[in-house]
């Protein structure tokens, strides 16, 4: 482990414009659970798995039940950024990284500091009416009971992507740009099951491609670097 931290670390010294590409399991040493691991929102019980309550047709079916989850599991407004973060956000700032691509929903890389931030699957951040198309802070998520309605009657929408629903295309093509330029490409904190996202990584044309996981993925094989880890403490200790 301690020869591939160090490759690591010469790697990261050497390059330009590295991308990192990372899953929940960014954020689980913040305190927010994945989805897969054993203690990952998939292991738990609901009336729904978490798929059917996190998908699109749900959302305009049952509305209620799927707000009651997304207040219960979704929002973890007292996390804060960890080591992984605060250590992207610093190689960024000392012109190693050209940019963060996420699938995480939860804003904590920009919390850290990093500027250039592609949100695949958009953020709870921000909402807005399905009806006039406001912008609505999570605040008024925060503040309203049952579903959320605009002053307009419509209802207030996370803009986050759900299941049936399609990535918001300039974030594919500003994360196509930055994986198809990287010099070096980091994977971490994710299954890489789910797609279209996880496809983004074969679009990598280089040799340096680290993976860091507690588990493994299909692209284990793949990797030139693979690190079984967590990854705030990797990133922690190769970027100090
Ligand atoms: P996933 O749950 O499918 O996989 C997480 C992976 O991270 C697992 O392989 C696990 O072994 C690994 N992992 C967990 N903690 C780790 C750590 N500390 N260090 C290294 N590896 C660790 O997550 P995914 O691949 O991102 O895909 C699932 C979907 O979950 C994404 O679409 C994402 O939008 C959504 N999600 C987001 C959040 C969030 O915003 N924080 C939380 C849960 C789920």
């Amino acid at each position: 482990m301690e020869e591939a931290m160090q490759a690591l670390r010469q790697w990261i010294s050497e390059s330009r414009c590295a991308v990192f590409f990372g899953g929940a399991g960014v954020s689980t040493e913040s305190g927010i659970p994945d989805f897969r691991s054993v203690d990952g929102l998939y292991h738990q019980k609901y009336d729904a798995p978490p798929e059917t309550i996190l998908s699109h047709s749900y959302f305009y079916r049952h509305t209620d039940s799927f707000f009651r989850f997304y207040r219960e599991k979704m929002l973890y407004l007292d996390a804060a950024p960890n080591d992984a973060h605060l250590a992207l956000a610093k190689l960024e700032q000392q012109g190693h990284l050209a940019g963060v691509i996420t699938q995480n929903i939860d804003g904590l890389h920009q919390a850290a500091g990093s500027r250039n931030v592609q949100e695949l699957h958009g953020s709870v951040l921000r909402n807005y009416c399905t009806r006039c198309h406001r912008f609505a802070p999570l605040g008024e998520i925060l503040q309203s009971e049952g579903v959320p309605k605009c002053a307009c009657g419509g209802i207030l929408k996370p803009d986050v992507v759900l299941y049936e629903e399609s990535l918001d295309s300039r974030t594919l093509e500003r994360s196509l740009e930055l994986i198809e330029n990287a010099d070096l490409l980091i994977v971490g904190g994710t299954s890489l099951a789910v797609y279209p996202a996880a496809g983004l990584i074969r679009y990598y044309r280089g040799s340096r491609l680290v993976l860091i996981n507690l588990s493994p993925t299909p692209y284990d094989r793949e990797a030139d670097l693979l690190i079984a880890g967590k990854i705030g403490q990797v990133l922690g200790s190769v970027v100090p």
